[in-house]
């Protein structure tokens, strides 16, 4: 593989060289290899390595997967394949785990970005692959397809572009005024922290649960409060794991949202009279969620993201037993306290306070020395969080999904246009696909994503061949 920057033309341009698209030129690659097809195609990824992106570039131990490893294959027709290669190459956290165990384990995070790497690394082409390192700012059509602009000027054109840009970073709500702010993903300023900082962390979702225990390890001392709207935590996996899921799941369901609330509610409680972790019926409508989503109507999606979403994510995005019980020792400890309520402005009055609406309506203050930014990932297109997806929109490229969320995307993961026609050669996958197909995020769906996009047989049905 090279990283030298050529003003050249491709066949393909993926922008973003995270999980998706890594595995994106993964299949592109393998695909050319059985058709004896010269590969012409860049990954445009500012990271010095690809493969890792935002979820997998940690070196940290304590940052785990929240997946058990027997479900983290990256492709769909060899569902151990991650189990197998954390069996030929054992991370030093599961040593003294075997088979069945190392199955059901929440193995280190950057073990998955090495597993992803050494299985692109072993593609008979991966030399041909172009790692351009450098940021997409721009995309515009040509005669012939796409003019990729990088930060450093250089244009670089493809008949087909791939957009695997993932997860950005949410900003804060509000200005937190003097207060130094540190971002949940920045591990290197976590672990610089001092260990008596009084820390406000807001957010209450799976970075926060990150950042938490980094600053743990680090031998953190001093006070921690979350603060959320709804200040509700991540629920544990269950401990004991479903023996296999239910095909019927999805069947019969109401199409609103309080109907489906009800039915999953009687059938968790259903479950547990019968002695099942109410985890189970989570995990039986797992493989429903596009069909779900897509079966509300616009005003009941609405509904849903306006009073459910939260209840549903820390009951969907789960986090290890173990991690669970280091929370929960933290909280009875009296060095973790939750809390809900909407930030305030800063009203510049005291420099180490923050201020807070709580639930009841009162204003609170908080004695802060460092904010933690662990609002997660921005997937509000109409605000586009980088010059990419400002020149997507400017350029009629893209217009923002369904409730502003991600990009509109047709069945194929084809950009729509403003006219809402298909964008032949513009494929999309992952979370930008969020308005259109709700669970678009984790590895189930992206590796399916990314073998459909890097075939060159089945891009060529999408226009993309
Ligand atoms: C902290 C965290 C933990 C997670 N844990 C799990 C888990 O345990 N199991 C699971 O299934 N899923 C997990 N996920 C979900 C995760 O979204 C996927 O598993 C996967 O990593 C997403 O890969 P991606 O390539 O779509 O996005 P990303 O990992 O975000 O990669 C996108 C890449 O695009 C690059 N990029 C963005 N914009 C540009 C641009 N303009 N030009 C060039 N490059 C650009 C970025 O530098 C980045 O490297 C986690 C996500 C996060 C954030």
């Amino acid at each position: 593989m090279s990283s030298l920057k050529m003003s050249s033309e491709y066949e393909r341009i993926v922008i973003g060289g995270g999980a998706a698209g890594a595995l994106v030129a993964l299949h592109y690659l393998s695909s050319c290899s059985a058709a004896g097809h010269e590969p012409r195609i860049a990954v445009v990824e500012p990271r010095a390595s690809l493969a890792q992106g935002a979820a997998y570039s940690t070196d940290r131990e304590e940052h785990r997967l929240n997946v058990p490893a027997g479900r983290m294959s990256a492709f769909a027709d060899r569902p151990h394949d991650f189990v197998d290669y954390l069996i030929a190459n054992p991370d030093s956290a599961l040593a003294d785990l075997h088979g069945h165990d190392l199955d059901h384990a929440y193995a280190p995070r950057r073990a998955y970005g090495a597993y992803l790497l050494a299985r692109l690394r072993e593609q008979p082409l991966f030399s041909s692959l172009q790692h351009v390192r450098d940021e997409a700012v721009a995309l515009a059509r040509s005669d012939d397809g796409f003019v990729v602009t990088l930060l450093d000027g250089t244009s670089l054109r493809a008949a087909q572009v791939v957009l695997a840009i993932g997860n950005a970073p949410r900003a804060l709500p509000i200005d937190a005024g003097e207060l130094p702010v540190v971002e949940s993903w920045d591990y290197p300023q976590l672990d610089r922290m001092s260990p008596d900082a009084r820390i406000t962390v807001i957010g209450s979702g799976l970075s926060m649960v990150d950042s938490l225990m980094t600053r743990l390890r680090a031998g953190h001392r001093g006070p921690i409060t979350v603060l959320s709207r709804h200040g509700l935590l991540p629920l544990p996996h269950a401990a004991e794991h479903l023996p296999a899921p239910l095909p019927s799941a999805a069947e019969n369901l109401p199409s609103t949202v309080l109907g489906l609330w009800r039915t999953l509610r009687r059938r968790a409680l259903q479950g547990i009279a019968q002695g099942e972790p109410w985890q189970w019926t989570v995990e039986r409508l797992r493989p429903y969620g596009q069909q779900l989503w897509q079966s509300l109507s616009a005003p009941e999606q609405a509904r849903f993201l306006r009073h459910a979403v939260r209840y549903w994510d820390i009951h969907r995005h789960r986090i290890a037993p173990e991690i669970a019980a280091e929370l929960q020792a933290m909280m009875q400890a009296g060095q973790l306290h939750v809390l809900a309520g909407r930030l305030l402005p800063s009203t510049g009055t005291d420099a180490a306070t923050l201020r807070f609406r709580a639930r009841d309506g009162a204003e609170q203050n908080l004695p802060t020395d460092v904010v933690i930014n662990a609002t997660g990932v921005e997937t509000r297109f109409e605000r586009p969080s980088s010059p990419l997806l400002a020149s997507l929109l400017a350029n009629g490229l893209a217009v923002p999904g369904p409730h502003g969320l991600g990009i509109l995307t047709d069945g194929l993961g084809r950009a729509l246009d403003a006219q809402g026609a298909p964008l032949a050669g513009l494929q999309v996958l992952g979370s930008s696909r969020i308005g259109t197909l709700w669970e678009t995020i984790a590895m189930p769906e992206l590796r399916v994503q990314a073998r459909d996009c890097g075939q060159i047989e089945a891009a060529a049905r999408t226009g993309c061949g």
